[in-house]
């Protein structure tokens, strides 16, 4: 029976919560010390995180789905090797695994379900350590900040020199282990596209409360070594499907920038309109480079739009971000509201970058307006 035994795997899920990964946590921890420095102080994220991605996977061995649970923790098993994931921490992980399901089970545990948890937790570390020892490229990239911009009171652009080139697909997202806090990983988008000698770029704005995109934008110096995974998402432009909206917020505009850049290596393109967005006129810190994209490129048209129409005196101490004469003129208002007034864009291909919040909105607002929600990419909202 095993992973075919639904009533024993539903067993198994209704176990499963962030309190249980807390006590795996602890029981993994007691017998393998190695295993706690692969994680951050605070492990409250990860907890979710990992209770989340259990349940998920219970749910599609209960639906009999092996495909994709199977490919994402493949995934997931290449991506951890970032983080210093041995074959000997997939075996104390198995062990505690199937130690703690057994203690939080003592009313129901019997040979049904002690064999599909086995199968269950040989599944899930056998893939994932299986696919991280199979994979041949390197674990992670390190690399040095050459260039720190800050463009706006809250946004950096951090210009790095990688020790070995990158190779990502423009619009892709990885993540980033800066010196300023160890082991906090966070996902960053490259604003343009790989680059065979190395040189990467990011946009980051400083979130208010946030841990480390703060520490980026406050403290990040020429010479600091970052460490970056490789590269996720599937963020594309298909040159042969029709005209494009793309609709930025603040730094969501690096991987839209990233795949605009790919796209000038071509004569012709489908026509792209991109609406950047920002609360002040002077957060659309980008302006000058699309305007000089969109000065070569016919296929470009570049909408500014920001929620207030005019700068707040702080905005005199950043540079000067006012768009060059060229460009469409700012509309005032937030994107949502903005880019829906021109239609519901029905017939184009349309990616939303930017915060959780206004994806949401600007997608929710698109499809109201009657765009096809399988015409919509945007990356996970994290
Ligand atoms: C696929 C992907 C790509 C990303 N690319 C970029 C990028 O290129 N540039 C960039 O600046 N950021 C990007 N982010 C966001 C980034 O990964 C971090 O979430 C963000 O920098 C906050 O991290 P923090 O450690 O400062 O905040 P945390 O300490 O993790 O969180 C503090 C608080 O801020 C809130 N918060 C987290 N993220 C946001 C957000 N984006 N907007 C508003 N509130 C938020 C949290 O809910 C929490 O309440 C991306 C996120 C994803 C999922």
């Amino acid at each position: 029976m095993g992973l075919d035994d639904r009533d024993a795997l539903q067993t198994l899920r209704a176990a499963v919560d962030a309190d249980m990964v807390g006590r795996l946590y602890t029981r993994w921890f007691a017998t393998d010390m190695s295993a706690r420095d692969l994680f951050p102080p605070d492990l409250a994220h990860q907890r979710d995180n990992f209770a989340h991605a259990l349940t998920w996977l219970l749910s599609e061995l209960i639906a009999q789905h092996a495909d994709e649970p199977v490919a994402f923790l493949a995934q997931l098993g290449r991506d951890h090797r970032k983080y210093g994931v041995t074959a000997a921490h997939y075996q104390s992980l198995a062990t505690a695994l199937l130690g703690t399901l057994r203690a939080e089970l003592p009313g129901s545990w019997d040979a049904r379900v002690a064999e599909a948890a086995a199968d269950v937790v040989q599944l899930l570390t056998g893939v994932m350590g299986g696919a991280a020892e199979a994979e041949p490229g390197l674990p992670y990239h390190d690399g040095t900040v050459v260039d720190h911009i800050r463009v706006t009171r809250d946004v950096s652009m951090i210009r790095l020199q990688l020790d070995h080139p990158l190779d990502y697909h423009p619009g892709q997202y990885l993540t980033v282990q800066v010196p300023q806090w160890p082991r906090r990983w966070r996902y960053l988008s490259p604003s343009i596209p790989a680059d065979p000698g190395g040189a990467i770029e990011f946009h980051v704005r400083s979130v208010s409360g946030g841990m480390v995109s703060t520490a980026i934008v406050g403290e990040t110096r020429p010479g600091d070594r970052w460490r970056l995974s490789n590269p996720h998402g599937a963020l594309h432009v298909d040159r042969d499907d029709g005209d494009v909206l793309m609709v930025a917020g603040s730094t969501g505009l690096a991987p839209l920038r990233a795949l605009i850049m790919d796209l000038c290596r071509y004569g012709v393109n489908p026509r792209v309109h991109l609406f950047f967005g920002g609360r002040f006129p002077c957060d659309l810190y980008d302006l000058r480079t699309l305007w000089e994209i969109a000065s070569t490129n016919p296929w470009l048209s570049v909408t500014p739009v920001s929620e207030f129409a005019t700068d707040p005196p702080w905005a005199a101490d950043y540079p000067d971000v006012q768009p060059p004469r060229g460009l469409h003129v700012r509309q005032n208002g937030l994107l949502p509201a903005v880019v829906t007034r021109y239609g519901g864009w029905g017939d184009r291909q349309i990616l939303v970058c930017g915060g959780p919040g206004m994806v949401t909105a600007t997608t929710t607002a698109l499809i109201a307006k009657g765009a096809p929600p399988e015409r919509i990419q945007h990356d996970p909202l994290h």
